[in-house]
């Protein structure tokens, strides 16, 4: 049978509790309004990955949104490492949300509503599984245009994601195996929980605006720096896409992902390309490494 609640654990009003029983009203402007920020941090064999960058992140998305957490980082910390342990994961995928909360009587002023933190750790999924590495991804270019900046400010981590659902409906539809969405005009701008990136002859690629700054995206500058790639951001076109010797795609979900192809068009040999192999290495090398990794069991012991 398909279970719906995967084996995971929820905080939630101040508590633990099962992932079944993490429930929000239906009232809650988070759900309502999509009025929330989130953040998705990984953990590997029993460690997070660069934990602080994730808070960072969260909490400068709460502040924009002119609802700055509450919750402290030591707290907040002891909240998500208490999940994973709750749940026994060794590898977890773990969510923090803040939503707006509730306005009292239904009020429309959102400046009314009193916000609340909660989070959730699940077993970690991967957007390119492990075992299709070397395929790698078949992406569609989909005509499906990203929300402009300029309505949703895409550097706060958000739920507005009806335009990245119907690039993943177009793909999957198509037969590819996930989407990526254009800006209005015709630059590439990311896909459903990844920033892209693009090689040619030159360097390597991201686009600086109009996307979520990924904390695997920064992840990817800091391994180039190490590796002495030349990287940096700037617009990318369709043609550039399809001209690029290789294509990966970025994010906690997975990390360093190929994209071999783009709507049934090879890129490069339509294989995995050596920088980007490189650059995956690294990047799991890095897991074990105590300057980009924190144990869950410090954070437990208050280490
Ligand atoms: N872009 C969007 C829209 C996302 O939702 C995500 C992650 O969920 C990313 C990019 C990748 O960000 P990160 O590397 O921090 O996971």
């Amino acid at each position: 049978m398909n279970e719906i609640f995967p084996k995971g654990s929820a905080w939630i009003d101040g508590k633990f509790v099962k992932l079944a029983d993490a429930k929000i009203s239906i009232l809650d402007w988070g759900f309502l309004r999509s009025d929330a920020t989130y953040d998705v941090v990984h953990v590997w064999k029993g460690r997070f990955f660069r934990l602080d960058k994730h808070i960072d992140r969260f909490f400068e998305s709460a502040k924009k949104l002119r609802m700055p957490c509450q919750m402290d980082r030591s707290e907040l910390k002891k909240i998500l490492a208490g999940c994973v342990e709750k749940a026994q994961l060794e590898s977890a995928y773990v969510e923090m949300i803040q939503t707006r909360g509730i306005s009292p009587n239904f009020v429309r002023d959102p400046r009314l509503a009193t916000p609340r933190v909660m989070a959730f750790a699940v077993p970690f999924g991967w957007i390119l599984k492990q075992e299709d590495f070397e395929k790698g991804l078949d992406v569609l270019l989909t005509d499906i245009k990203r929300i402009p900046p300029s309505s949703v400010d895409p550097t706060i981590k958000n739920y507005h994601w009806m335009d990245l659902v119907t690039g993943m409906l177009n793909a999957y539809e198509k037969g590819n195996d996930t989407a990526v969405l254009v800006d209005e005009n015709n630059n590439i701008t990311e896909g459903p929980g990844f920033n892209l990136f693009c090689i040619n002859e030159t360097g390597i690629f991201t686009p600086e605006h109009g996307v979520l700054e990924g904390i695997t995206r920064q992840s990817v500058f800091d391994l180039a720096k190490e590796l002495n790639l030349p990287i940096m951001t700037k617009s990318i076109s369709v043609k550039e896409l399809y001209s690029a010797g290789e294509l990966f795609a970025t994010s906690t979900a997975g990390g360093i992902m190929p994209i071999t192809r783009v709507s049934g068009q090879e890129i490069g040999k339509g294989s995995v390309g050596s920088l980007t192999r490189q650059l995956h290495k690294l990047y799991w090398e890095k897991h074990s490494d105590d300057s980009w990794s924190t144990s869950i069991t410090d954070i437990l012991s208050n280490k």
